[in-house]
């Protein structure tokens, strides 16, 4: 069990760097519907989300920015997660996120995005990990707001 949990490891230290070196969806959205900053000043990751989202689906997301190996490759994992869903997956698929980062795993399967729950035993590097995912929130959240206020 110890060596495949060991391969399994190495596995998702390998995606993470691959998407580390080259993150899909990395540049700025001129036609975005949603866009946020996101700031961890523990690692000093910091990156802007865009999302175009229509009848309530993203589309496409995309992010640029500078930060560590773990907040690039998840915020790389994230634009081509949520491309597609409806923001309230989109939703969903945050908190369930940020359950398998923070406690047990969450009772769904999450795919690729598991590459990412061995940052559990690095509870310092969380918030590089949740930063892309938070800054999405806020833009789908805010954005929102924004367009009632019009
Ligand atoms: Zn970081």
């Amino acid at each position: 069990m110890d060596e495949q949990h060991d391969g399994l490891r190495e596995l998702y230290q390998e995606v993470i760097f691959d998407h580390n070196r080259s993150p899909r969806n990395f540049h700025e959205m001129g036609d975005a519907s949603h866009q946020a900053d996101g700031y961890n000043p523990l690692c000093g990751d910091q990156l802007t989300v865009y999302a175009r989202v229509e009848d309530g689906v993203v589309q496409e997301a995309s992010f640029v920015g500078h930060g560590c190996a773990i907040s690039t490759a998840s915020a790389s994992l994230m634009t081509e997660a949520v491309r597609g869903h409806t923001i309230e997956e989109v939703e969903a698929l945050f908190r369930d996120i940020h359950a398998m980062l923070t406690e047990a795993h969450p009772d769904r399967d999450l795919g690729k995005l598991e590459v990412l729950s061995g940052v559990r035993e690095f509870p310092s590097r969380v918030k590089c990990a949740t930063l892309a995912w938070h800054t999405l929130h806020n833009a789908i959240t805010l954005a929102r707001d924004t367009a009632r206020t019009e």
